[in-house]
């Protein structure tokens, strides 16, 4: 018994058994199979179970001295059905005679539904013919007709007798056939039903375990192990089409096979399972699956097979995955987009609540450097700002050290071209990018950059570059992401250079740009807890009374605003310049000692007295504290330097006088 008659009658049984169990009534299993018939409406269907039983029954039923008579088999309409026509030569206007008389005796058979026999001369011999009506069991319809010749003799030694056995055993191995014909019919369609059951049970699995993932990588893990799990011999890769990147060996780029008319192309432009079975010698099929969701196609599933395997195959059930799959690629994509807004979100909170910690401009370029650092795992980061000063893009922060402080023309590299061109770049493959230059990129041996300019206000004010030492290591979203952030950092940017302004404007005097008293007097103040000694030069304008009076009050303001240039430009960096009140002046010398204020007050004199137009002087009073001394105070500083230049006035005017208790009443006479 084959493995397939076994498992027949296994279900077989198990039909009965089903059977008797619903039908209650029926004791004899087999009985209600042997209720099931033919009708009809069956007879013209059933010329194949009736030529494959012919064959049996004459195998197995003729006695030893039939073995020579001749059969065959008729339709319920008398129409041939078998055996096969043969001719044996010599013999073929015999038969041919024969067959039309079995046809003809046939139809009186069918018209009367009785057997009928008659003697023929066939071939010089007296020969029989006979046809028996063959019925069906339940109704007893004639579905067949069986025919008979045999020789004369032995029809009258009872040959007839024995072939109407013969015939009535037909329906035997007829319904036999049948029987089992309808049990593995109904087997292969339970067979089916379970194999469907099962596809939807694996399907309900996949589709299961590919919503549990909310990862996009897991997700396309998922489908390539369940569909290779299904077609073990199959060979699976999926080419994606966007820039997904994944560590599936299996996933791959889409315009590898782009441009060409394959399966893979095909089915990514018409969104359907494609297929190439090559030519006639190509032993492979190739299957194009589409992975698509609502929004689009994202890439296609290429499956290469031998072409005997294929009819396992089932397309609808592989179209359905690959449905469920896009659907939960597009899910994970989606759940992936939204995580990655709210990181983002976070980390721009982030950034700005650092970047508003301060409003110095230094701490600002410092906070940002390093929060992109950190935010974009880059390798190097650096930020360039504009100084006008020295003309060109100063490295203000940068982990790659020998750059800091550096200045960057306008046009030079990439940093100056994102600079002038207010556009933001993003490169993978820096050596591989014909005409790029850049110190960072060279200097790091980097191959991943983004670069987006600095605008503060409107105005392009610097450059942010990240750069990273593998290629392609950035993505579009970072691209992005970094071109919001630098929107952020050039906000608190312009905040810090507003507040400095103001602080500037603040804390100067408007006519002159010196600063104000009250930011001198601060200034001394903190000096004084901080320093060990310093001096003040108080200068006073002479006879500005009388300039005022013979140019006129505008002519004096240049006159006051000539002096403060030349004050500005006779002290160094650390020294402040006031505007004391009216036309007075004074400067603050820090860690400095008289003789040295002396020597910068003389200066001073001097270059008035040369450079002023109309030609004015002016009087010094210098004086000087100590940390030795045994009060220390901003008043009694100016009251010194104030009295120092009273003695000045007193003598003559242009002059520089010291603070008499430092000269104990010397007063030092001008040098010219
Ligand atoms: P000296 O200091 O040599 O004793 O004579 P002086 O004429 O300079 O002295 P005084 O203190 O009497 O006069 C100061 C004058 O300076 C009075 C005022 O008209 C003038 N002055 C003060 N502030 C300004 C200013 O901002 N612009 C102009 N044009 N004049 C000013
Ligand atoms: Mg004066
Ligand atoms: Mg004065």
């Amino acid at each position: 018994m084959s493995d397939q008659e076994a498992r027949d009658q296994e279900y077989y049984r198990a039909l009965l058994q089903e059977a008797v169990r619903s039908g209650g009534e029926l004791h004899d299993p087999a009985a209600w199979l042997k209720e099931t018939d033919i009708v009809s409406h069956d007879f013209p269907y059933a010329a194949r179970l009736i030529a494959e039983s012919f064959r049996e029954w004459r195998t197995e039923s003729a006695p030893q001295y039939a073995k020579h008579w001749d059969w065959c088999v008729l339709s319920h309409e008398a129409k041939w059905i078998g055996p096969a026509v043969q001719t044996v030569p010599g013999r073929e206007d015999t038969e041919r005679r024969l067959r039309s008389k079995w046809l003809e005796y046939a139809a009186i058979s069918l018209a009367s539904g009785e057997i009928f026999a008659a003697p023929e001369q066939m071939d010089g011999q007296q020969i029989y013919l006979m046809t028996f009506p063959l019925r069906t069991r339940k109704l007893g319809e004639i579905f067949a007709l069986l025919c008979c010749a045999m020789p004369a003799v032995q029809y009258e030694q009872g040959g007839w007798h024995t072939a109407e056995a013969m015939a009535m055993h037909f329906p035997v191995c007829f319904y036999r056939n049948f029987e089992h014909l309808f049990v593995s019919d109904l087997a292969r369609t339970h067979q089916q039903a379970e194999r469907e059951n099962n596809r939807r049970s694996l399907l309900f699995q996949i589709v299961q375990r590919m919503h549990d993932n909310i990862d996009v990588n897991a997700v396309l893990s998922e489908v390539i192990d369940s569909i290779l799990a299904m077609y073990p011999g199959a060979r699976l890769d999926l080419f994606m089409s966007q820039d997904h990147r994944s560590t599936h060996p299996q996933v791959k780029p889409l315009q590898l096979r782009l441009g060409s008319d394959d399966v893979c192309a095909r089915a990514f432009k018409d969104g359907q399972i494609t297929l190439n079975a090559g030519r006639d010698e190509s032993d492979i099929v190739e299957i194009g699956l589409p992975l698509g969701g609502k929004q689009g196609v994202y890439g296609v599933f290429h499956m290469i097979m031998d072409k005997p395997s294929f009819p396992e195959v089932d397309l609808r059930f592989l179209a359905m995955v690959a449905d469920t799959a896009g659907t939960a690629f597009e899910n994970a994509k989606l759940y992936e987009r939204s995580n990655q807004l709210i990181r983002e979100l976070r980390m721009s909170n982030e950034l700005t609540q650092r970047l508003n910690q301060s409003l110095r401009l230094g701490d600002i370029f410092q906070y940002a450097f390093e929060e992109l650092l950190e935010m974009f795992g880059a390798d190097y980061c650096c930020i360039l700002h504009m100084n006008e000063e020295k003309g060109g893009l100063e490295v203000i922060a940068c982990n790659h050290l020998p750059l800091v402080g550096e200045i960057i023309g306008c046009g030079e590299g990439i940093s100056g071209k994102v600079y002038t061109t207010g556009e933001a770049i993003i490169l993978s493959d820096f050596a591989g990018t014909p005409g790029a230059k850049s110190r960072l990129m060279e200097a790091t041996r980097s191959q991943s950059l983004i670069a987006v300019p600095l605008n503060v206000g409107g105005v392009v004010r610097g450059t942010i570059m990240l750069a990273h030492q593998s290629a392609h290591f950035f993505s579009y979203d970072s691209f992005r992401l970094l071109q919001a952030m630098a929107g952020h950092i050039g906000l608190a940017v312009g905040n810090a250079r507003l507040h400095a302004e103001v602080r500037y404007l603040a804390n100067r005097d408007s006519l002159t740009g010196l600063y104000a008293r009250h930011y001198l007097d601060e200034e001394i103040k903190e000096r004084m807890t901080a320093d060990f000694c310093g001096s003040l030069i108080v200068v006073d304008i002479d006879q500005f009374k009388t300039v005022n009076d013979t140019y006129g009050h505008q002519r004096g303001d240049k006159i006051l605003k000539q002096v403060s240039e030349i004050i500005k430009s006779s002290i160094r960096q650390g020294d402040i310049a006031a505007r004391w009140g009216g036309e007075e002046l004074a400067v603050y010398l820090p860690q400095l000692g008289v003789q040295q204020a002396v020597n910068v007050a003389e200066r001073i004199r001097k270059r008035v007295m040369g450079e002023t137009e109309p030609r004015v002087t002016v009087s010094c009073g210098v004086a000087e504290w100590s940390w030795i001394d045994e009060r220390v105070s901003v008043e009694s500083l100016f009251y010194r330097a104030d009295m120092a230049l009273y003695e000045a006035k007193n003598n003559g005017r242009n002059l520089v006088v010291i603070d008499s208790a430092l000269t104990e009443g010397l007063i030092k006479k001008p040098l010219a």
